[in-house]
């Protein structure tokens, strides 16, 4: 039977005769379902039309996406992990044989983590195709599984070292699991960030933002925020990696946090001057 995915998210669902009859996490108010209608795909037509791309940010540090864009078209990461091979931070929908072959001939994946579920998408193929990596997920965001599966462990509580350097943060907001990468070794040791769509990083490449929803444009409530930047306070980074092409700061990546997050305080605190 086949395994259907939604156009608008990529999330993937059980195998069924038939497309599934709606998606929650389109219909949450965080998504949105698309004004022709809830499509379906499936890996085979998808990866007709698609292929992976691989761009190096540093060696041995790739960030993958699908072209032409699909559903919400962030970006995936194979970051070194300390025992060989890689942990596949944030996911995508299409993986396709190409994909495959070339991160198995760089050493396969140890493990895959999600910062949320609008990344969720295909982990449970993704997992098979790599000797059943395990993918970790936040315990708090389990109901937005769309396949559940043995594969996805479930973690509780606010941090969890997956391996010697690599340490999810629950930061929570835009969804309450919402997890961040802490990767001790990037920057050339100075740490990196890989943020998700949990601390977004935008358009200046200076600085980040917070969301509820970025598609509906609802805001996240300051006590969060505040949230946000008391768990990653304990860790040291230099860069910052957002969920889409292009959206990374290279220098100074904490306090270009930092300053986002009193900058946004400040915004919702303001007064009607009209400054
Ligand atoms: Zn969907
Ligand atoms: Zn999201």
């Amino acid at each position: 039977m086949p395994v259907f995915l939604c156009t608008a998210c990529g999330s993937e669902f059980p195998p069924a005769a038939q497309t599934p009859a709606h998606c929650p996490i389109c219909e949450d108010a965080r998504q949105y379902v698309p004004a022709a209608g809830q499509g379906w795909t499936t890996q085979e037509r998808l990866a007709a039309g698609h292929a992976n791309s691989f761009r190096q940010h540093a060696p041995g540090f790739f960030a993958i996406r699908t072209v032409p864009a699909f559903a919400i078209d962030q970006r995936a990461f194979l970051v070194p992990h300390p025992e060989g091979g890689f942990l596949l931070w944030d996911c995508l929908a299409l993986l396709d044989a190409a994909t495959i072959a070339l991160i198995r001939a760089l050493g396969g994946l140890r493990g895959i983590a999600i910062s949320h579920p609008h990344y969720y998408t295909s982990c449970v193929s993704w997992s098979r195709a790599f000797d059943d990596a395990p993918v970790y997920l936040h315990a708090a965001d389990r109901e937005w599984v769309m396949r559940p599966d043995p594969c996805q462990v479930f973690w509780e509580g606010e941090t969890r070292m997956i391996a010697d350097g690599l340490t999810l943060i629950r930061a929570g907001g835009h969804f309450p699991g919402g997890t961040v990468l802490h990767w001790a070794g990037g920057a050339a040791g100075q740490g990196a960030l890989l943020s998700g769509d949990i601390a977004q990083v935008v358009a200046d490449r200076r600085s980040v933002s917070f969301m509820r929803s970025y598609p509906n444009l609802i805001p996240l409530a300051a006590p969060m925020v505040r949230r946000i930047a008391a768990r990653l306070e304990p860790f040291a980074f230099a860069a910052v990696y957002g969920a889409f092409a292009g959206r990374e700061i290279l220098d100074d990546g904490k306090g270009a946090v930092m300053r986002s997050v009193a900058r946004y305080l400040d915004a919702l605190a303001g007064d009607d001057s009209d400054r």
